[in-house]
């Protein structure tokens, strides 16, 4: 039994949801460290085979994560399957400095460092509109090797 470092984890996850002004509910903190444990972002169908068995519904665990979106401690992303995938955010990542490279088959993400967006640090790179993130699609070499 590792007790020692659950008590950690949820210490942890009860900090963040506090420094967002979040209630640190069982089910809150349970979705955030289902977030913080997967490698890639999750769809709610995954996090709910998780967190199901734990006692948790699916609709509270789909209510705790538009709480964590809302709380912007969590991202959100659609690949265009109309399915949302969920990530924890990273406050030191600013993910409208770089385009990210999202992969269709599994969800990985990755940043796109090298390319940088034009005049990102303002924001308002274009007269249209306000570019808050650019998504670029494909398939990884895990998924499709070349
Ligand atoms: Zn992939
Ligand atoms: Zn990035």
């Amino acid at each position: 039994m590792s007790k020692k470092s659950d008590t950690g984890e949820i210490e942890k996850a009860r900090e963040i949801l506090r420094g967002a002004g979040l209630r640190s509910t069982p089910a809150r903190i349970s979705v955030l460290i289902a977030l913080q444990k997967g490698s890639k972002p999750q769809t709610h169908a995954e996090l709910s085979d998780r967190l199901v068995p734990l006692g948790f519904d699916k609709a509270t665990v789909f209510r705790n994560l538009t709480d964590l979106t809302d709380a912007e401690l969590v991202s959100r992303t659609e690949l265009g399957d109309h399915v949302w995938r969920f990530e924890i955010r990273d406050p030191s990542h600013d993910r409208s400095s770089h385009p990210h490279f999202v992969c269709v088959d599994c969800g990985v993400v990755s940043c796109m460092e090298g390319l940088e967006l034009p005049d990102a640090n303002q924001k308002k790179t274009l007269n249209i509109a306000r570019i808050s993130e650019i998504l670029v699609k494909g398939h990884c070499l895990t998924c499709e090797p070349l």
